[in-house]
Formats: C-alpha cells, structure tokens, sequence
C-alpha cells in the first residue's frame, strides 16, 4: 500500500488502522496541543491509494459483520463500553491536549456523553433491528405472511470535526456498527490523534478485522473517502464542506447524515428565572470555547430588563478562569487554532465598527497558545457577521427586542436551524413558542444536554444539515428495509391473476363496495361479492 509499512504487533500513536492491522507512512502531519502551539504528536497523510485499502478491507469484512447475530454484534459493542470506562482518563486528557477543552469537560461531554450513549444504544437497538411481522389491511391478503428485515446499508465513511473529537465520531460510528455496516473512519486533521486513540480502543475490543478502520489526513483524504467505493456517507462539519459532499456524491444512491453548521438563537422571556438564564448563557455561550455546534451564538433579550442580564452576563464572564485544560479550576481553554482566533477577532472587530458595545473581553490573549478573552458584546446589530454568520469562538453577542413576535422572527431570519435555546418561568408558553422555532432541537430553560442521549435525534434544518444522528432513529437510517412476503403457494391462482373476464371484472367493483364506509352498500354487495367469488373460483 503505497508507503505505509506494515507494523501489526503494537498501538502506538500515530498509526492508521486498515483490516485489523496498524500501518505508519512517511508522509505525515503534526498535531498541535492548542494551549501550547506546540505539536504532540503526527499522523499518516493518507493518499488516494491508502483510503481504497481502507474501504476494500471494510468491503471485505461487511458480510461476515452483517451476517453475525444481532446479539454477538452487541456482543462487541458491550466489550468496547467496558474498555471506555476503563480507559475513560486516557481518553479525556488526550481530548483537551489535541482540542484544549478543560478535563471536567471532556469527562462530562466527551467520555460520559458516549458511555451514556452507548447505554441507550445497547438497551434499546436490538429491537430496532429485528425482523417485524406485518398484516396488511386487505383481507384477501390475510393468508400470506410478510418480514421487514433491516438491511445494512454496506461500507459507510464516518468524517468528522475536530470539536467533540471524540463524541461526535463515536454518535456516528456505533450505530453505523451494530446496524451491521462496516465504517472508515476520517478524523479531522486538528484532532487525529484523538481519532487514532478511537482506533485503538476497536482493535483492543477484538472487533473482527476490517470491521472498523481509521484513516487520517485532511480534507483532500476526506474527499478521496466520500468519492470511494463506499455507500455511505456520515459527514460532520461546516456546512460549505457539507455541500461540496452533496455535489459530489449527487450521482450516486448513498444515504448520507450532514450534521453542519449553526447559528443558534438564545431566547430570553420576561418572566425567566433570571440567575439560571445568565449562567445558562454563559455556559451555553463558552463552553468548548463557544466551539460547539449548538453553541448559543444570537441572544435575544426583552428591552426592559437588557440592561440587567447585560451587567449580570458581563460579571459571570468576567470571573471566567481561561487556561490550559489540563490545569485544575479552569473554565475555558483556548480556540483551537490560530485561524479560528483570527476569524472570532474579525467578526468581533466588526461588529464594534457597526456601533456593538464590548462590556468584557473582546481580545486576543498573548503568549502561548490560542486564547481569546471570553467576551459580551451589548446593542448589537443584527446584520452584522457576528449575529448573522458561525463563529464558534466564546462571544456572547446580546440584542434587545421589543415585542415576542419580533424576537421570534429574529430567531428563525437565519440560513441555519440547528438549536435554539428558551428561557422562561411558563414552560407551556415556551413549549408553544418551541413549535414557532425553525430548529432540529429546542431546550428550554437548558442547552445542548441531549447530545448524548441516544432517545434524542441530534440535527438540523435548513444548512444546518439533513438526516438525524446520536440517536437511535439512526438504525433505521443506516440499514434498508427489505421485504419477504410468503404464500404457502398450494393455491393455483390469485383472484387478480389472468385469465382477466366479467366475473373478475364484477367481483372487484362488489369488492370495492363491500369495503366502503356504507352499512346499505355494504348488504347490498355482499351477495354479488360471494357469488362472483364462486364463479372466478370455478375457472380455476
Ligand atoms: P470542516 O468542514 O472544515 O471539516 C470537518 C471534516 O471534514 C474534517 O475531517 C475535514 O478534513 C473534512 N473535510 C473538509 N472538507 C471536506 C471535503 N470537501 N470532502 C471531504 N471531507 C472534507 O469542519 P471543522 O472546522 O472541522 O468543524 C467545525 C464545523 O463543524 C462547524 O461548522 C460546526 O458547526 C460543525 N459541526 C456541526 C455539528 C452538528 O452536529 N451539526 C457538530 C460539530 C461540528
């Protein structure tokens, strides 16, 4: 395989997994450790060539994979759970190292997200996949038996961001597994040494050889994947990337997951616990370095107590603790890279130049690593980039409404639906304000929590992305239906067969009636229906 040494005996960072086998390449890229700049470690760059071994190993190993029982391949899945919770430290501090999230978050988020995820999946997911009877409603048909069984859709390359390196991929990858498929697997290439610890749990878990693989490189791998001999694609990401997907798988049947961008509204009601409001919006606005996907990134507050949750916002974000994750008592690391700074500080800086109002933060911090003050900006414009485009970056932009109705056209003026968060004392107004939201989830009084809940779909609409993933409704996503339906065959013939004639003829118009809503019609066909069914029965 190109220049990829085969080296089948230890795990070590640093290799890709291809059928069961870990393999080293010359051609390499660093990782960085984002509260330090410095790198930590490099990953294989994958070719074009290196990515046809992975999906022709997971080719290979599909069959055996679907074929297993439902059970042993759960089987598996409860062997890698043990494995996380063991391994559960190893995992949380190499997330902050290669992402720079704090320690109490990646536990929180990232390990205890997928363990909780996996409970859900292993409790309920076998019976999402089993074999259904069904009856149909026509009678003539009562004598014949019908199976739903749930097919796998085939090979399925998993590509993810570098955000929650460890959750997302994992939301994707195990129901993709346990529906029977076979996954080649892209981290993204800020975070491939989380990617290749994933790798690693796999092979350590006995999965079968080929069952899971594990590329790295960037995008131009990730693009040599979605143009692979796969039949499916499960993409997270931004949402220009998203679409490029789209275009290029445009020609092929794929069933494709797009969990993209967003740009999620945070709605304020008069009567909201305010306390739990503020430090809601703080969290839901910083955490991960504001680099989540369901980050609150528009926050819309009613005028007349703006200025109040403006001064109470300032002061939580104020007291923030900014370091590097590994330290204790940090609240928030740094940005992971230095183009993600750059892009938080020009929406930022522009927003001021349209007249928004910095109350903290707002800067760079220099030194070592990629940090940014976490920062509240008040009297925001709308159609400023900061309130209109992503920024992933721990920005808290606030604008003042004056009526319900205004702010709910606020929250939905936006290309992306991922989340949208509201807050009030009247859960039933909220519950009903919710269904005016154009957004995959609505949290009340809460955000983001459902990530990890495997009874939750996770995704958007509109750019925000298409599909649902992180949930058990995707079984049914990642496999097809296939139907068995059985006569016992000892009858000759149907009655709707050949020969055609006036008494089939008749016989379907009496059928017709007999099956309407009319007791009168119902008697007055009745007759005919038996007498032509005899007939028809006598030409047999
Ligand atoms: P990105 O689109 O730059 O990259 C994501 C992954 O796709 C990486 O592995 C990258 O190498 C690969 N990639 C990029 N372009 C590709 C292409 N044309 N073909 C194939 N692969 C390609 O995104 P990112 O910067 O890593 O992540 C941040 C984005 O992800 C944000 O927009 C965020 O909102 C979004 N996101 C969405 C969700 C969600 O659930 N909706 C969750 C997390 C992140």
């Amino acid at each position: 395989m190109g220049n990829i040494a085969r080296e089948p005996d230890r795990l070590v960072d640093g290799k890709v997994l291809i059928g069961g086998e870990l393999y080293e390449k010359s051609d390499r890229f660093e990782s960085l450790n984002p509260a330090t700049g410095r790198p930590i470690g490099s990953a294989p760059l994958c070719n074009r060539e290196d990515v046809a071994l992975a999906v022709e190993a997971a080719r290979t190993a599909q069959p055996a994979w679907a074929a297993l029982s439902i059970q042993k391949r759960f089987g598996y899945l409860e062997v890698l759970r043990n494995l996380i919770r063991e391994e559960g430290d190893a995992v949380a501090s190499l997330v902050t190292q290669e992402n720079g999230k704090p320690l109490q978050e990646a536990h929180f988020v990232e390990v205890h997200g997928v363990l909780d995820f996996m409970t859900g999946l292993i409790g309920k997911g076998p019976s999402y996949l089993k074999d259904r009877s069904v009856r149909p409603t026509n009678p003539l048909l009562w004598t014949k038996r019908h199976t739903i069984r749930r097919v796998p859709v085939g090979v399925v390359g998993v590509i993810s961001p570098w955000n929650l390196p460890f959750a997302i991929p994992m939301g994707q990858i195990l129901p993709a597994l346990a529906a029977g498929n076979t996954v080649v697997f892209k981290p993204s290439e800020l975070t491939p040494l989380v990617g290749i610890k994933i790798a690693g749990l796999f092979r350590k878990a006995g999965f079968p050889p080929g069952v899971f693989n594990c590329i790295t490189g960037d995008r131009e791998t990730g693009a040599f994947l979605v143009d692979g001999a796969i039949d499916g694609v499960l993409f997270t990401g931004s949402t220009a990337a998203g679409l490029s997907i789209q275009e290029r798988i445009s020609r092929r049947m794929m069933v494709s997951e797009m969990e993209l961008g967003g740009k999620d509204a945070f709605l304020l009601l008069p009567d909201a616990n305010l306390e739990r409001s503020v430090n809601g919006a703080v969290w839901g606005g910083c955490f991960g370095t504001g680099q989540a996907c369901s980050s609150s990134e528009r926050f819309f507050v009613p005028e007349r107590i703006a200025e109040r949750f403006v001064s109470e916002v300032t002061a939580r974000v104020g007291a923030m603790r900014t370091g590097n994750g590994m330290e204790d008592d940090v609240d928030m690391g740094p940005l992971v890279s230095e183009a993600q700074r750059a892009k938080v500080e020009t929406q930022v800086q522009d927003a001021v130049s349209r007249g928004a109002r910095v109350t903290c933060g707002g800067k760079r911090i220099d030194g070592p690593g990629f940090f940014f003050e976490p920062t509240v900006l008040a009297d925001v414009p709308l159609d400023c980039a900061l309130m209109r485009d992503e920024t992933f970056g721990p920005v808290i932009p606030i604008a003042a409404y004056k009526t319900l109705d205004e702010a709910v056209a606020w929250c939905n003026d936006s290309p992306y639906g991922l989340s949208a968060t509201i807050w009030t004392s009247d859960v039933e107004n909220g519950m009903r304000l919710a269904r005016r939201l154009e957004a995959g989830s609505v949290w009340i009084n809460d955000t983001s929590y459902t990530h990890g809940q495997a009874q939750c779909p996770w995704g958007g609409v509109k750019s925000s992305g298409k599909g649902r993933s992180h949930w058990l409704g995707s079984l049914h996503e990642l496999t097809t239906p296939q139907l068995i339906g059985v006569d016992s065959g000892r009858r000759a013939r149907e009655l709707w067969w050949f020969p055609y004639g006036r008494s089939g003829l008749d016989l379907a118009r009496n059928y017709r009636m007999v099956r309407s809503e009319g007791v009168l019609a119902k008697l007055l066909h009745l007759g005919p229906l038996i007498r032509d069914f005899l007939k028809t029965r006598s030409l047999r």
